[in-house]
Parts: C-alpha cells; sequence; structure tokens
C-alpha cells in the first residue's frame, strides 16, 4: 500500500517521502498523536519504501518480496515490538527490558536481506523504566543502517530524553470525512445502515478503531440511562443515587464506557448552557433532549459535576470501594442540582 493509500495525515506524510526521495531519513522517529489514525500503517509504509527493490515513484511496490515480508512482519531485518501481558488476565500490558535487549541483540548485525533494518515500537510510552533507559542507549549509539520509529498515543508519559533523540512528527485526528470513508469500506459487508454509519462517524473523534469497536446499543442503553438520570438527581431521590452506584459498582466491565458517556454528555451540557451551537457537540443526534435539561442547572453545576466524574474515575483506577465512590460521586451531583 502506497503513501497515498493512507487516510489524512498530509504533513507527516510529506515530511516521510521528503526524506526519502533527499536520502535524509533519520535514525531515529517519533509518530505521535490519537489512537487509531494511521501512525502504524504509516511506520510499515515507511519500512516498505526503505527495503523495497522496485519503488514507484518512492513509494513501496507492494509486490515485491521485501514488501510482501514486511507486510506479514517475516521479514527479517524488519522488528515490530509491542506490549505485552505478564499473564493473561494481568491489568497492564507492558513492553520489558528483556523484548528491548532481544532487539538490540538483533539490531547488532547487518541488514540481513534487506538494506535497512527498522524496528518498530508500538506504544512505546509502556515500555517500563528498565526498557526505557536500556533503548536510550540504542538511541544515543544508534546501530548503522538501522531506523528505529516509537508510536504513542501519550508521548508526555515518554522519558524526556528518549524524545529529544527522535524527530518528532505529529498524526492528527482523522476528519469526519475519512473515517466515513473507511467505515463504509469495511463495514459495508456487515450491511451497516446510514443511521449508524453516521452515528459511529459523530462519535468516532477521528479514531477508526473507536468508529469500528464501539458496542453500540451498550452506548446507546447507557447513555439513556445517564440522560435520565441527570434529568432527575436530586437530594430528593436518594433512591436513585443508591441503586445507580450499586449497580455501576457491579458492572466493572462497563466503567470505561460509563465514564465516558458521563464526561461527554456532562460536557456537552456544559457547552450547551453556554449558548454552543450543535456543532461542537458529541451527542448530537439527541440535542432536542440536552437542550432544556442543559438550562436546568448551571454552568457552575455542570462544571461540578464534570469534576466529580473524573475525580471518580481517577479514584477507580486504584483498588478503591467502588460503590462508595460511585456514591459519593452522585451526592456530589445533587450538591450540584
Ligand atoms: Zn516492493
Amino acid at each position: 500500500m502506497a503513501f497515498d493509500k493512507i487516510l489524512g495525515q498530509e504533513k507527516p506524510k510529506q515530511i516521510i517521502k521528503n526524506a526519502l526521495q533527499n536520502s535524509s531519513v533519520a535514525h531515529a522517529y517519533l509518530f505521535y498523536g490519537p489512537e487509531s489514525i494511521g501512525k502504524k500503517q504509516t511506520a510499515i509504509e515507511l519500512a516498505k519504501a526503505l527495503n523495497c527493490t522496485s519503488l514507484i515513484e518512492g513509494n513501496a511496490c507492494d509486490e515485491c518480496s521485501s514488501c510482501r515480508k514486511i507486510e506479514n512482519k517475516t521479514h527479517s531485518d524488519f522488528f515490530f515490538i509491542e506490549p505485552v501481558k505478564s499473564t493473561p488476565t494481568a491489568r497492564e500490558a507492558a513492553i520489558k527490558i528483556e523484548a528491548i535487549r532481544e532487539l538490540q541483540r538483533k539490531l547488532s548485525f547487518h541488514p540481513y536481506e534487506g538494506k535497512v533494518k527498522v524496528a518498530v515500537i508500538d506504544d512505546a510510552h509502556l515500555m517500563n523504566i528498565q526498557a526505557a533507559n536500556s533503548f536510550l542507549k540504542t538511541l544515543e549509539e544508534p546501530p548503522s543502517a538501522t531506523v528505529l520509529i516509537l508510536i504513542s498515543s501519550h508521548p508526555f508519559k515518554l522519558l524526556p530524553t528518549l524524545i529529544s533523540r527522535c524527530q518528532t512528527i505529529q498524526f492528527q485526528a482523522l476528519s469526519h470525512e475519512n473515517i466515513r470513508k473507511i467505515l463504509e469500506e469495511t463495514m459495508v459487508e456487515e450491511g451497516i445502515e446510514e443511521n449508524t454509519l453516521n452515528f459511529r462517524t459523530l462519535r468516532s473523534r477521528g479514531s477508526v478503531s473507536k468508529a469500528m469497536k464501539e458496542d453500540m446499543e451498550d452506548v446507546a442503553n447507557i447513555r439513556k440511562e445517564i440522560v435520565t438520570l441527570l434529568e432527575t438527581i436530586s437530594f430528593d431521590r436518594m433512591d436513585i443515587v443508591f441503586s445507580h452506584a450499586k449497580s455501576w459498582a457491579q458492572q466493572n466491565d462497563q466503567w470505561e464506557i460509563i465514564f465516558n458517556e458521563l464526561m461527554e454528555l456532562v460536557r456537552d451540557l456544559a457547552f450547551f448552557r453556554t449558548g454552543c451551537t450543535d456543532s461542537q457537540i458529541h451527542n448530537r443526534d439527541i440535542a432536542t433532549r440536552l437542550k432544556p435539561l442543559a438550562l436546568k442547572r448551571s454552568l457552575k453545576s455542570w462544571i461540578e459535576m464534570f469534576n466529580a466524574v473524573h475525580a471518580t474515575k481517577m479514584a477507580l483506577s486504584g483498588n478503591a470501594n467502588a460503590q462508595l465512590f460511585f456514591e459519593n460521586m452522585l451526592m456530589d451531583f445533587c450538591e450540584a442540582a
């Protein structure tokens, strides 16, 4: 796949194409920006272009054995590192020092079948501190004929010393138009309806995986539940506080959706309260229900609720007593109401 087939990302693609054309490809890059917008695809495309045996106007041909092997991650000079979980039930995946040491060993050899060795570290911010320090040595003394590409959606979590040794390239969230194109191409076989297509595009925030994977039924149900809650919650209805706190505390597989929807809805309500138009609202499709609700409370109340949600989300990323924290959050809602 040529660079031009990667949707959006005009600036990153231009920077890389120029570097290839002028033979000024850097030793190390950091591709950063939101998740699922084309960073990894661009890194693979760069690896292919650096090793392709029949380049077509600076683009990899996709046909030669080098291109095919890199695409399938079987090329002996292409290394792809990503975080792994230490056990299947582990909460967080990480890139550990063993993986970095193994990479360093492989990078110490000359290219075996290609021209340039390319190592891609996906989710580089998930390198643990030992791994990051070890990788820093490779960045400080890069092996010959090697290009290192770090990919991250949370670059601020990377060691500043790592960042300073890379050429940084920022990737932007995709436009709604491009997200729609990708959804149309990939989901048309599933018979995606026009309404769903619009809804998914609207909610994507420019991320392909969010647009494709989100469980629309779950989202619709939770959103309905939250809007009803926000319409009715007050100190006169403590039954609502306790029943929601109890049920949410038990559904820890749904916390991410619950928090996301709470934040998005309360954010939209605060925006409507300040007189924003529909174009700035994420939950545009239910604007007629949100507008009157927004006016029921002050802007200060909506902001207080937003802060309560944020604080609870942070607290629950530890081992806090979930029901207690949800109760606390909803009491803050009552206070703000
Ligand atoms: Zn090729």
